[in-house]
């Protein structure tokens, strides 16, 4: 069982303030801030390792510690890095986050390496791609790294997942090859206005996904559960109900345990419930990449 995630790694730098600053002030905070693992592509690949799942990550960081830092811990969460390539003249993607008392956040990200991923990255990693059951890819890296991914495992037989975050500019052209589409629920609708669906109902933008190409859809939808769209109908699947404490990452670690129930044969109802319940049981829990659901603890609880 083995699942190729092709996507972005970052170092997180959190900084946590009473105020946000305004244009041109300067706030201190009395807390450190805190330097943490993120990019959807390795919160998703570490996810398909804690699901049980060989997971092969082909990604790119600079050649500077935070992305050496970044690897070490992927490795550690039991991910081969083999196709993470250093890039010489760029540096590891950072997430520099704010969050207030309130817990809002404003969050910009350099792209840094990410924006070098390329197909010839794609090409090298084919073999990966290849032997794998299945592709999870996102859009935080060029989309001609995702176009190409997504050729090769159509290629090769290759399941292929598409986690359509952030939303993108323009139309994409190879829906037709997702087998199952994931995207929150205003990506779902931002997509499908790209599509031309022009009401703005989320069961008329699952429909529209389908009609676009997508072979099946799932809107996650947060503490509302999510929303299955397929050739057969429409579905809305509710939430398990838990007590959230940080529900960032929920919907990479839906999108690996999906897939990952996926490819032991699991037919998609019961993929979504899998995935539905591993995203929840991280929602329980502080800093999601630390404290990643394993597939057992998942099964107990289901139970
Ligand atoms: P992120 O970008 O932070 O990874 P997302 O917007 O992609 O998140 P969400 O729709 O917020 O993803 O959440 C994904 C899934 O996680 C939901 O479909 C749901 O199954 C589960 N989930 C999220 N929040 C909660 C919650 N408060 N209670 C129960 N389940 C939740």
């Amino acid at each position: 069982m083995k699942i190729a995630i092709v996507g972005s790694i970052n170092a997180d730098i959190v900084i946590n303030v009473r105020e946000f600053a305004a244009p041109n002030e300067t706030v201190i905070s009395e807390q450190d801030y805190v330097l943490s693992d993120g990019g959807k592509g390795a919160n998703q690949a570490a996810a398909v390792a804690a699901a049980g799942a060989e997971a092969s990550f082909i990604a790119r960081i600079g050649d500077d510690e935070l992305g050496n830092r970044a690897i070490a811990n992927l490795v550690q969460a039991g991910v081969n890095c083999e196709f993470v390539s250093k890039t010489p003249h760029a540096a590891t993607g950072l997430a520099a986050i704010l969050v207030n008392r309130h817990g809002d956040n404003i969050i910009s990200v350099a792209a840094g390496a990410n924006a070098h991923l390329t197909a010839a990255d794609i090409s090298a990693a084919e073999s990966s791609i290849a032997q794998a059951d299945a592709i999870i890819v996102q859009l935080e890296v060029p989309l001609q790294a995702v176009e190409a991914a997504i050729r090769v495992a159509r290629a090769h037989g290759v399941k292929v997942v598409l986690n359509p975050a952030p939303a993108p500019e323009a139309a994409l052209t190879f829906l037709g090859d997702v087998d199952v589409l994931i995207p929150n629920e205003s990506e779902a609708r931002y997509l499908a206005a790209l599509h031309g669906a022009e009401d703005a109902s989320l069961e008329n933008a699952a429909r529209a996904l389908l009609s676009a190409g997508a072979r099946n859809v799932v809107v996650t939808l947060g503490a509302d559960g999510c929303l299955l769209a397929t050739a057969e109908g429409l579905r809305h699947i509710p939430p398990y109900p838990v007590e959230a404490v940080d529900t960032t990452g929920a919907g990479d670690v839906f999108c690996a345990f999906l897939t990952a129930a996926l490819i032991r044969g699991a037919p998609l109802a019961a993929a979504v419930d899998e995935a539905s319940a591993a995203a929840a049981l991280s929602v329980t829990r502080p800093q999601a990449r630390k404290h990643l659901p394993t597939a057992a603890e998942v099964m107990e609880f289901k139970t």
